[in-house]
């Protein structure tokens, strides 16, 4: 391709509201143009490069078994109802009405299209297992859409869905997904970690989420991993292995008291008051699950994983209760509240709350806290569950010896164990080999196209642009002809270049009419893995510059053997 036939509006300067360096990147370099909050125009470079993902995940999908397929955008509410996931997906839900004035929204996954698709099609377990994939653009209003194609409202996503007749099969469709995801990833450069994910609160048996790591804010997921074993999840499932070190439970068991702490509402305030290490104070936090008020307890140094307490409570709506709540609850303001009072409310302690003994609460009283606090003698939990984020430097809950890390990661893809969920809620049944009349068990798998797109250019990039890993770089190699009005120069570029196509080779060629230092800064920004230089000096000489972008490395080749030598060094390049 000509770049004076191509259209790449490159940019001098970076965006103003692109905050990632890959968003910069991508609107810089012309692959890309905004048209309202999180809804892009993919320009002819990026359409080739989402091109090259599609085409890596058809292939593995394939590969795997799983049949493509197309479904539609626009979905009847009715569906939606039937899953009971109308009112819970709310509103990131993209809703619309027809004429005659009926809901519909557009789809931002297909759970119920496609479980409503296969019930009465798919009758027998001799029919089973099926996985079928579509690759399609899907519709999400998120609460903030940012950094460019990583969060879009719009946005494309291969999504897949396995069928199976018991959990064995689902384990084994599932397996299949995972090695199949393992191949999609490392084939696009990626060094992909798989980690273990939250399965949400209704139904499902297991989920793993697969991150490309970087060290930029563009990592949205925390993930802890271990420092010895594989053990990974994100922050939403991570646990670690609890110690007895935050209480001695041999410690007489002294008389609460109750000590006037004025004006001290956090950890920290009433605990160097008391001078006790945050670890020794039971938090005492308020929600309101779909309406109804919870009392959590956890330590003072540890942070509530609110999605471990919704997965638990197995409530829609997890809300923290507002001060008015707080005090007609506790009769206190915000900072006061303790377990002793509040015997009527429903409570969740985490795990470790059951290693304290005299702990600090607060009173239920303005300006008061409690010292000395034993269970069951002044409060009494039932319902101990692990409702804790994890910590860096904790120890792996899966082996003795690692201690837990942190990192930060680009989910770029997922599996998910779904079970009946769908398949009952929509009554899709099939006759099994027993006789009997069975709800599949279900699998879903995502992969969002244009997030990994992204995530390629927020994992390789350098100060001057786009490091595009070859498999899926819009093109192979460049030819610059850095004099574009100097006869032989253009055409020893373009002998090069068409005997690069006609080789089979992917070819841009930049005959532009520009300086040639705006041409090599185009070259660097928009990341073509293997430059071709023509210019004066070098054709004196006979010799061509060959640049591998990644390294910068520079080697000369006889003007002769370019192409040949081209070829090679591309063979070398990932
Ligand atoms: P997230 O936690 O990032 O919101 P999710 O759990 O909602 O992701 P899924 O519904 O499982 O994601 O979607 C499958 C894949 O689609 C994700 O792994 C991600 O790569 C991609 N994806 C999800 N939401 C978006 C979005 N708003 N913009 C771009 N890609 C997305
Ligand atoms: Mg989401």
């Amino acid at each position: 391709m000509r770049w004076t036939q191509t259209y790449i509006p490159t940019l001098r300067e970076d965006p103003a509201e692109a905050e990632l360096a890959s968003h910069k990147l991508l609107v810089r370099a012309g692959f890309i143009r905004k048209v309202t909050a999180g809804v892009y125009n993919y320009l002819p470079l990026m359409q080739r490069v989402l091109l090259k993902i599609t085409n890596i995940v058809r292939e593995e999908m394939d590969r795997s078994g799983a049949l493509e397929i197309t479904m539609p955008v626009l979905h009847p509410a009715e569906l939606w109802q039937a899953s009971g996931r109308w009112d819970i997906v709310g509103k990131e839900q993209m809703r619309l009405k027809d004429r005659h004035n009926r809901d519909l929204c557009l789809g931002g996954t297909h759970e119920e299209i496609i479980t409503d698709m296969v019930k009465g099609e798919l009758k027998s377990y001799r029919q089973l297992p099926k996985n079928l994939y579509q690759i399609q653009v899907k519709f999400r209003d998120e609460i903030r859409p940012r950094f460019g194609l990583m969060r879009g409202r719009e946005f494309i996503m291969k999504d897949a869905y396995t069928f199976d007749v018991n959990n064995a099969g689902l384990d084994k469709s599932y397996d299949i997904m995972v090695d199949a995801y393992f191949r999609v990833f490392r084939r696009c450069g990626f060094d992909i970690k798989k980690v273990e994910g939250d399965t949400g609160a209704m139904g499902g048996t297991g989920a793993h989420e697969f991150m490309v790591i970087v060290d930029t804010e563009g990592g949205e997921s925390t993930i802890f991993h271990c420092d010895k074993c594989d053990y990974a999840a994100t922050d939403e499932k991570a646990k670690f292995r609890e110690s007895n070190l935050s209480g001695n439970p041999d410690e007489n068991q002294l008389e609460r008291k109750s000590v006037h702490t004025p004006g001290m509402k956090t950890v920290k305030e009433v605990t160097s008051f008391l001078q006790v290490p945050a670890s020794k104070l039971a938090k005492t936090l308020l929600y309101l699950a779909d309406g109804k008020p919870v009392v959590a307890l956890i330590r003072g140094d540890r942070t509530i994983n609110e999605i471990k307490l919704k997965n638990y409570l197995e409530c829609n709506l997890l809300e923290m209760a507002d001060p008015e709540n707080v005090k007609r609850l506790t009769g206190a303001d915000v900072g006061f509240a303790g377990p002793c009072e509040l015997r009527e409310i429903k409570m969740v302690a985490d795990s470790e709350l059951m290693h304290m003994n005299n702990i600090v609460t607060g009173a239920n009283k303005n300006d008061y806290h409690y010292i000395n606090v034993n269970q069951p003698r002044d409060f009494e939990v039932k319902e101990i569950v692990d409702i804790k984020m994890a910590q860096i430097g904790e120890h792996c809950p899966r082996c003795d010896a690692g201690i837990l890390k942190s990192d930060r990661g680009i989910e770029v893809g997922n599996t998910f164990k779904l079970g009946t969920k769908y398949s009952s809620s929509i009554g899709a049944r099939f006759i099994d080999i027993d006789g009997e009349e069975k709800p599949f068990i279900m699998g879903s798998y995502g992969i969002g196209i244009t997030r990994t797109a992204q995530a390629a250019v927020e994992r390789f990039h350098d100060n001057d642009g786009i490091i595009w890993p070859k498999p899926l770089a819009p093109y192979e190699i460049e030819v610059i002809c850095t004099n574009s009005s100097d006869e032989h120069q253009r055409k020893t570029s373009f002998d090069i270049y068409d005997a690069l196509i006609e080789r089979g080779c992917e070819v841009l060629i930049d005959d532009r009419d520009e300086r040639a230092g705006v041409k090599f800064k185009d070259a660097d920004l928009i990341g073509i893995p293997l430059h071709i230089v023509i210019g004066e000096r070098g054709l004196k000489e006979g010799v061509a510059e060959m640049k591998v972008r990644r390294t910068g490395d520079v080697i000369k080749v006889k003007i002769e053997d370019a192409s040949n030598r081209a070829i090679e060094l591309l063979g070398k390049i990932n």
